[in-house]
């Protein structure tokens, strides 16, 4: 049986379950990354390649960087989110 979506969500509930979708972290959508908060500098989002599923968002120029998270998601959420505070890198 073919059952068309759009006869199953309304617009509104689309945007509602994707909300909810994006909290869970089981989709992401990637927005656009803040200037560096440390320098201004363009931000770069990267994947560890030593460990699978660590993620982090660095500053290209500086190089200050978020820690490791398992989503994508998360190292962008704490790199939008992060407040002035003592730098991260080594
Ligand atoms: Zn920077």
């Amino acid at each position: 049986m073919l059952t068309k979506i759009d006869h199953l969500i309304a617009p509104d509930d689309i945007d509602k379950a994707i909300a909810v979708l994006k909290e869970a972290n089981l989709i992401f959508t990637r927005e656009t990354l803040k200037p560096c908060p440390f320098c201004g500098g363009k931000a770069e989002r990267g994947q560890s390649n030593v460990r699978a599923n660590a993620y982090f968002v660095r500053c290209i120029c500086c190089r200050v960087t978020t820690g490791e998270f398992e989503h994508e998601a998360s190292s962008q959420k704490a790199w939008n989110e992060r407040t002035l505070s003592e730098p991260n890198n080594d």
